[in-house]
């Protein structure tokens, strides 16, 4: 017998088990083997993975890929070629697009633009605030992966929901069965902060925090879960950045509720100190707080209060980012691309293990989300999403070693020691040693296409 592909020499993560020496195999885009090499098929195409590590594709929960609308900072090109060279097989990608994501149409108008470009799959989400309410159906219809609001401004002349209109959004979406996810900041306590911190003078970077204190992050997290109680709504906290959050995520939990929580790279990484030093391109929404915040992610993502890594991957020119007051200063940069070396490293370092990092850049969002057992880990009959990880060179990352439109990240001239070589989205090799090859193939994970791709 001999297969389409097989990946081998290297040590795969497939759920609990490390093997060690092993590899998979696959075959019309699924795994069909999984095993110690030496048992493994012939293959049409064959990589050695020499030793690195072989770890499931991943999934991004939360990307803003730009496209439609802004396709100066992003498309769905750049920003999944981006994707898949750092390891990353599908993408959730943010409605804060122009137009926004915002009824049945919209859904469908985007889906149709991105797809010729997609090198990832991808799900849609589709954007709730206060006056789109009765769309939720509809989007729902139209395949989004699941909803997303921005609770503390406006997006695109959508404005956010009252709590009247959450409730309400929270019981329409609980009868699709799809995830709520929230950007839950309080608008009221920093529109007040920031008009009274601009009025005192402050221009410097660590006015950001100051006027998000981690009430104005923790509070909305416990309304939200309140409001998902009371609705039976799966509720999903996009980017966890406070000790308080993990907290009120994991009482959630404790609960029986279906809460999950994301964080990413940048809150693993910097605190209100890097603010201090580095001025405004560490600007976020929500911003980077104390080193105990940091610290309480990493061990919200040992103990599974956090349930993913998500990059929050959102494009900025560099005179969103690089300027005189904070004020003016855009919320976010890119992460794609970096995320892997980044945690690879951490995991190289000891401050989480590899089969739960595992779990939280694959099975957990994919569970969250409706797609386990399709996509999510190394198992025989799931999508063959794979990337291969070597690890134990040390290099810098470098703005031409990277792919998005725009390359202004604070990771770069970050040392790391890990580095994404292959990466397989569903059994076709698209990234081969370090290299982009073929040509986009990605799909709507909700609009599953019925083997017509090859
Ligand atoms: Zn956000
Ligand atoms: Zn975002």
């Amino acid at each position: 017998m001999s297969v389409d592909l097989v990946v081998r020499n290297g040590n795969v993560v497939a759920g609990d088990e490390i093997i060690r020496g092993g590899g998979l195999a696959i075959e019309s885009e699924k795994i069909v083997a999984v095993g110690a090499t030496a048992g493994l098929p012939d293959a049409r195409t064959v990589v050695d993975a020499r030793g690195a590590w072989i770890l499931p594709g991943v999934i991004d929960p939360h990307v803003h890929f730009r496209d439609p609308g802004l396709t100066d900072r992003e498309d769905f090109n750049t920003g999944s070629s981006a994707a898949v060279l750092g390891g990353v097989t599908t993408v959730f990608d943010m409605p804060n697009t122009v137009p926004p994501t915002a009824d049945g149409k919209a859904v469908q108008e985007k889906r149709r633009i991105v797809t010729p470009k997609a090198r990832v799959d991808f799900g849609l989400f589709g954007l709730v605030g206060q006056d789109n309410v009765d769309a939720i159906e509809e989007m729902a219809a139209a395949g989004v992966i699941g909803f997303k609001f921005f609770l503390h401004q406006a997006i695109e002349g959508v404005a956010p929901c009252d709590d009247g209109a959450l409730l309400e959004a929270f019981e329409r979406i609980a009868r699709t069965g799809l995830r709520a996810a929230v950007h839950a900041e309080n608008a009221h306590i920093i529109g007040r902060k920031s008009r009274a911190l601009r009025q005192a003078g402050r221009h410097d970077a660590t006015a950001n925090l100051d006027a998000r204190p981690t009430v104005s992050e923790s509070e909305m997290v416990e309304r939200c879960v309140a409001f998902a109680r009371s609705a039976g709504t799966k509720l999903h906290i996009c980017h966890a950045t406070s000790a308080e959050t993990v907290a009120a995520v994991g009482a959630a939990k404790a609960k029986g509720l279906d809460v999950t929580a994301e964080t990413g790279p940048q809150w693993l990484t910097f605190t209100q100190d890097d603010v201090a030093q580095r001025g405004t391109i560490l600007m976020f929404s929500p911003p980077f707080r104390l080193d105990a915040d940091r610290v309480a992610l990493w061990e919200g993502l040992r103990s599974g209060a956090v349930d993913m890594v998500a990059t929050d991957h959102a494009p900025r020119h560099e005179h969103e980012k690089i300027c005189s007051s904070v004020w003016e200063t855009k919320s976010g940069f890119i992460g794609v691309e970096t995320s892997v070396p980044v945690m690879m490293t951490a995991v190289q370092q000891g401050r989480l293990e590899i089969v739960r990092y595992a779990r939280a850049i694959s099975e957990n969002p994919a569970r969250a989300y409706g797609l386990w057992p399709r996509k999510g880990g190394l198992r025989v009959g799931a999508d063959a999403d794979v990337m291969v990880v070597q690890t134990g060179q040390t290099r810098v990352l470098a703005a031409d070693d990277l792919h998005s439109r725009l390359r202004v990240t604070p990771f770069l001239g970050a040392a790391v020691t890990a580095a994404v070589t292959h990466t397989v989205l569903r059994g076709a090799l698209v990234v081969d040693n370090g290299r982009l090859v073929g040509t986009p193939s990605g799909q709507d994970v909700r609009v599953p296409d019925r083997g017509t791709r090859r």
